[in-house]
């Protein structure tokens, strides 16, 4: 069983994000084999959602505050988002790092708002094309799995990590499959230091309909999480079926 996510971001309105729930649960493509989701806006998810019941499609959450209920303004919580119908939530997505600032710290304490809510946490990770030119992958990717790992208590709860290198994301130059594959196996052995378990480990970056194989046929790949491609119905339905 592999897993296909498609993150729709901040791409699609409340109308388009409805119309193309609508078309995937329409779509005969084999749900069965595979685990999908999508990662709606906040603003449709709950519609989204609707749409999406009785199917084998779920629903994730792009992010969540930190805290379960509150004074909080503008933020919604892991527990919004679980009693509205979310499976999952992406938490420490790059764009959250980069362009909203948010902290490895912050990141742990999502993780934790996820898990005491009862979503899946798929916890992204990857370094900058700067850590990169420094050889300091090894070096980010520790530090990041590190605060969100460390000493966490699961309590009989999921966590997924999505390998997402922040130079690969909306680029169109993906990660080799060679490279991620060892960057995978690298990252499972990592976590299992913390969790004393395996857990699925995703590749995301400049997936597409064309290359989405040499990723998903790797034993150590257990799946992909896709942008851009995810917000199309044609190309996330032809993903969904290569894989
Ligand atoms: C992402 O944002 O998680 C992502 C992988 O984007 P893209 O597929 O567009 O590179």
């Amino acid at each position: 069983m592999k897993y296909v996510f498609g993150n729709w971001k901040m791409y699609l309105d409340f109308e388009e994000s409805v119309i193309l729930a609508q078309a995937l649960v329409e779509e005969s493509f084999n749900k069965e084999k595979n685990e999908v989701a999508i990662f709606p806006s906040t603003l449709a998810a709950r519609e989204v959602i609707m749409c999406l019941n009785g199917s084998r499609i779920a629903a994730g959450a792009q992010d969540v505050a930190w805290v379960s209920k509150g004074a909080y303004t503008g933020a919604v919580s892991a527990h919004m988002f679980k009693s509205a119908g979310c499976k999952y939530a992406l938490v420490g997505h790059s764009e959250r790092r980069y362009v909203f600032n948010e902290s490895d710290d912050d990141v742990r304490k999502k993780i934790e708002a996820c898990l005491d809510a009862g979503l899946i946490p798929v916890v992204c990770v990857g370094e900058t094309q700067e850590d990169l030119n420094e050889n300091k992958r090894e070096y980010r990717l520790k530090k990041q799995l590190m605060k969100a790992f460390e000493g966490l208590q699961i309590n009989g709860g999921k966590v997924m990590v999505a390998y997402e290198p922040v130079w690969a994301i909306g680029s169109g130059k993906p990660c080799g499959p060679d490279e991620a594959d060892s960057v995978h196996g690298w990252i499972k052995l990592e976590v299992k230091q913390y969790l004393g378990q395996d857990i699925p480990v995703l590749y995301g970056g400049s997936v597409n309909p064309e290359n989405v194989v040499s990723y998903a046929a790797r034993d150590v790949i257990d799946g992909v999480l896709v942008g851009g491609a995810s917000t199309k119905l044609e190309s996330f339905v032809k993903l969904i079926n290569y894989v």
